[in-house]
């Protein structure tokens, strides 16, 4: 009987478990990047509110230049000149006028098309248009980009530079977005030492700490804490009860397993945690466990710094889209072809640190245990190893998550 659940099953209890925020708060657009919207966004305004000319040139009635050509130019009085940021509008063009105008100005009353100053002889107070146009050539409709009462925007979108313009071109400076996750993180083991520190014997720095919440960042989570705790039952189980009080997320790493100082599990029963799973039938990240308390998720990620990682990134990433209700966090699954042989077996589903390029899938020079993080570097995705294979030949078609 082999022990723990399928990925699948793991990630079914943690969709079941973790709650969506619904909570919002007004963010200045320039702060909103990465931002879930929390409201439908309807433009405003026409965009561009008013009919513009799209080049430097001459505004006409096409009528007036109907049969224009390089020997038969058509000649027009100029009337004026209309620069982006005037009110254009308020002129008229007459027949036989032209208005000079720019780039971006607004089309005087009358005029139907602009005219390329390069399809004229420049001139100023009189011009010779060298080319006949059809209405509403070289112009730009009031409202083409966007009408008004136009549905812009959904609720739900998640806000990149793009959203982030289009709500400046609408005149907006805040916006309704849902709260982001509070995720705090804690390492945990007697044996870590804060970067910084002389490293005293029988010690090791502590990566998890960075690693995860750098990755963090790179999702668009500021975690509240990085804490780490030392192996004590009680006092992990005092610390997870505090940061519980504002976090939807604690995140730990460490002490999942079976040894002597595991301590996750005794820390769990004196916090009063409900353990809803332990152990998923995964390498790495075995171990792992999730236990909920009060309406806090805490998701244990194995100690080892690469088991910790990929768990980060195949049960914590699904967490984030449920919060958020945004599946673009979600790990993208591509196929690619193996370049070169894996020759372990696989007893259990196994994920590969790899890179995947062109639709090739090769694996770092160098160790890649779970406890080695040197070859993590220029890793772009995970290799999805099926359960019961005995290893991966060249040549053959693999899955891979990316990162
Ligand atoms: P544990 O899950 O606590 O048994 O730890 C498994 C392995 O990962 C051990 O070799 C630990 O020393 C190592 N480890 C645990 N936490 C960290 C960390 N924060 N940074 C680097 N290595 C760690
Ligand atoms: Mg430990």
């Amino acid at each position: 009987m082999m022990e723990g659940i399928l990925l699948e099953e793991a990630l079914k209890l943690i969709l079941d478990r973790v709650h969506i925020i619904t909570d919002t708060v007004n963010t200045e657009v320039s702060e909103a990047g990465g931002c879930i919207l929390a409201e439908d966004v309807y433009s405003p305004l026409d965009n561009p509110p008013f009919p513009r000319s799209p080049v430097d040139g001459y505004a006409v009635r096409a009528g007036d230049i109907k049969e224009a050509d390089q020997e038969h130019p058509a000649e027009l009085k100029v009337a004026g000149c209309i620069y982006a940021g005037d009110n254009g509008q308020s002129c008229s063009l007459k027949p036989g006028e032209a208005y000079r105008i720019m780039t971006g100005a607004p089309f005087p009353a009358g005029a139907d098309t602009a005219v390329k100053q390069e399809d004229t002889d420049f001139g100023e107070d009189r011009v010779k248009i060298y080319k006949s146009q059809k209405s509403y050539d070289n112009y730009c409709f009031q409202g083409e980009d966007y009408k008004k009462g136009r549905l812009l925007l959904k609720k739900g979108t998640r806000l990149t530079f793009a959203e982030q313009g289009i709500l400046s071109g609408i005149g907006y400076t805040e916006i309704p977005v849902f709260r982001k996750p509070a995720v705090r993180v804690f390492t945990t083991g007697d044996e870590l030492c804060p970067p910084g520190r002389p490293l005293k014997p029988g010690k090791i720095y502590d990566s998890n700490g960075m690693m995860v919440s750098s990755r963090l960042r790179e999702l668009g989570i500021l975690p509240k804490s990085v804490l780490h705790q030392p192996d004590s039952e009680e006092e992990l189980a005092e610390a997870l009860q505090e940061a519980a009080k504002d976090a939807d997320v604690i995140l730990t790493t460490g002490g999942v397993s079976v040894g002597k100082k595991d301590i996750l599990h005794g820390a769990l029963k004196k916090l009063g945690a409900e353990k809803v799973f332990w152990r998923i039938r995964l390498q790495p990240g075995m171990p792992t466990i999730l236990s909920v308390y009060q309406d806090t998720c805490i998701l244990s990620l194995s100690g080892n710094p690469f088991g910790a990682m990929a768990n980060l990134e195949l049960l914590f990433r699904p967490m984030l889209a449920k919060m958020t209700g945004d599946e673009t966090c979600l790990m993208e699954k591509r196929q690619g072809i193996m370049e070169g042989d894996f020759q372990k077996k696989s007893r259990v589903r196994r994920f590969v640190r790899a890179v995947y390029k062109d639709g090739s899938v090769s694996f770092p020079q160098g160790i890649y245990s779970s406890g080695a993080i040197g070859t993590l570097r220029g890793c772009n995705c995970l290799l999805d190893i099926p359960a019961g294979t005995e290893g991966i030949k060249g040549g053959e078609k693999v899955t891979v998550w990316m990162l």
